[in-house]
């Protein structure tokens, strides 16, 4: 927590400084898999103005600490998805938007992940089919709430707890 003191110093801490710069600046990789891609781009564009936020797409997944699951992951393109999250620099977040990356959707069948989380680590979860631009808003606000309370060495460490049972299952 930032406090200023009596000589007009602002105090803070690193562990506060660097949270403070990863959650106002996500900058969420450029790919959609589905419907609910729309009502992203939809969030990105001048009405509700991501980038107000410091929210601003990248196109390459090198340049990403934000991966926003928005559209049905089908079992032949989940590998690819995870191929990209891998891509992606430390720290980085899921937000699994929508009910199709979160459960499988409306489709229950062999074809479709049922959760993305079975292969990434999911950091948010967004409900709707899909969901409104203003729930992506919220999304993205929980998300920054989340970072500013893990703090960086607890973000580490679950980040690290996850990768390790993800490779215990295969
Ligand atoms: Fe499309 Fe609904 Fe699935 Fe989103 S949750 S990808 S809107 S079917």
């Amino acid at each position: 927590m930032a406090s200023l003191n009596s000589n007009g110093f602002v105090l803070t801490t690193v562990d506060e400084l660097l949270s403070w710069g990863r959650r106002n600046a996500l900058w969420p990789v450029t790919i959609g898999l589905a419907c609910c891609a729309i009502e992203m781009m939809h969030t990105a564009a001048s009405r509700f103005d991501l980038d107000r936020l410091g929210v601003i797409f990248r196109a390459s997944p090198r340049q990403a600490d934000l991966l926003i699951v928005a559209g049905t992951v089908v079992n032949k393109v989940a590998p690819m998805l995870k191929l990209i999250w891998e891509q992606m620099p430390d720290p980085k977040w899921c937000i699994s938007m929508g009910g199709c990356a979160s459960a499988g959707g409306p489709f229950p069948t062999y074809s479709t992940l049922q959760g993305v989380d079975r292969i990434i680590p999911v950091d948010v979860y967004i409900p709707g089919c899909p969901p409104h631009p203003q729930g992506l808003i919220y999304g993205i606000l929980q998300l920054q709430k989340k970072i500013k309370q893990m703090g960086v060495k607890k973000y580490d460490k679950a980040f690290e707890e996850f990768n390790r049972e993800i490779q215990r299952q295969g």
